[in-house]
């Protein structure tokens, strides 16, 4: 009985103790024969039961019916929640809802100090190059134009640091697209080995000017297919062959291989560059993470390439992974499933 409490079982027995205290009651001033005594108990019954249930709908129910629809989320009367409803199934939605809210709550709350730490970085990321260039111009204005030893190079600068204003702003226009925009990638066959080599021919003369090798084994021309969005592919390829020229070392090698494995291609940028120390591993995909930040930031680095890299790749359902020793050089590797 007390088990699965509902409205219907606490009128009842309400009313089974209303009726026996008002049978002991009538049976004092007027005793009454057995038979009448069970007729009258049952009218008791009924009516206190009808009046109870009255009492406890208007009182409680009622009030408990809306606490229903707020954490069940409904908008119409149409609940399956009524006098024979336990409490006890009540009591477990509201314990559900109640922790089901604490998980949004701390979710949420995460994901504004998430939102204030990027503003925050996007903000310094911004200033480092701005103050330098009011910096530049504000000298060459106050009288360093006519300097024939600074002006020209502090112009230049100048236009360097808008340059890597450039590439923040297009990088976090990147992340933002990807974000924001997951269903547009377009997955369709494309040949991975003519994409390297296109790729290679880009970076040939940053790498020749970082007196760098890039070494790929095209091994027999035959296309390679794989399935993927050619583009943004393109875009993982570039990043990690610029920062293996950006932290290469000079006369040294970055190669290209890929192996085939079961359904899939896997790619693999591999160098003999400065490397990456183990603690800094786990972070080096997170926003504007850098394991030097002065080599990135004289090297242009905005700090987003390798998380545009991930990004881009988990859109394709795959990951990105990575291994180095530190002073002999750095793996990264992805896979894309063959078409
Ligand atoms: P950045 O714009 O600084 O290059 P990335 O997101 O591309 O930003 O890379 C993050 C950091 O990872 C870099 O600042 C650098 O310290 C490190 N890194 C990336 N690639 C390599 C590599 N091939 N060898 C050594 N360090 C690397």
């Amino acid at each position: 009985m007390f088990r699965n409490i509902t409205v219907h079982k606490v009128a009842f027995l309400l009313a089974s103790i209303e009726s026996a205290l008002a049978i002991l009651a009538l049976s004092y001033f007027a005793p009454f024969h057995f038979g009448k005594f069970i007729l009258v108990f049952l009218m008791l019954i009924v009516s206190f039961f009808v009046i109870n249930r009255y009492i406890l709908k208007a009182s409680i129910f009622n009030r408990i019916h809306l606490i229903y629809r707020m954490i069940r989320g409904a908008k119409t009367n149409d609940l399956d929640f009524d006098g024979n409803t336990s409490l006890d199934k009540l009591n477990t939605e509201v314990a559900n809802w109640a922790f089901k809210t604490k998980e949004e709550i701390s979710k949420l709350q995460s994901l504004s100090k998430y939102r204030k730490e990027y503003v925050g970085n996007i903000s310094h990321e911004l200033k480092t190059p701005i103050f330098s260039i009011q910096g530049y111009l504000h000298t060459l204005l106050e009288g360093g134009i006519h300097d024939e030893n600074i002006n020209v190079s502090y112009l230049q600068k100048a236009l360097y640091n808008l340059d890597r204003l450039e590439n923040i702003v297009e990088d976090l226009d990147t992340i933002n697209h990807l974000e924001s925009n997951k269903d547009a990638i377009i997955i369709a066959p494309f040949d991975i080995r003519e994409l390297i080599k296109k790729v290679l021919g880009e970076l040939e003369k940053v790498a020749s000017d970082a007196s760098i090798i890039l070494n790929y084994d095209v091994g027999d021309s035959s296309p390679i297919m794989v399935m993927g969005d050619q583009k943004r592919i393109h875009q993982v390829i570039y990043n990690l062959l610029i920062n293996s020229i950006k932290y290469g070392k000079e006369g040294g090698t970055t190669k290209v291989n890929f192996h085939p494995i079961e359904k899939q291609i896997v790619v693999e940028v591999v160098d003999d560059g400065i490397g990456i120390e183990e603690r800094h591993l786990n972070h080096l995909f997170d926003r504007f993470y850098r394991v030097d930040q002065s080599r990135s930031r004289s090297l242009g680095g905005s700090g987003l390439g390798l998380s545009i890299v991930k990004h881009i790749l988990e859109t394709h359902d795959q990951s990105i992974s990575v291994s180095s020793v530190p002073g002999a050089g750095s793996t990264f590797s992805f896979a894309l499933n063959r078409s």
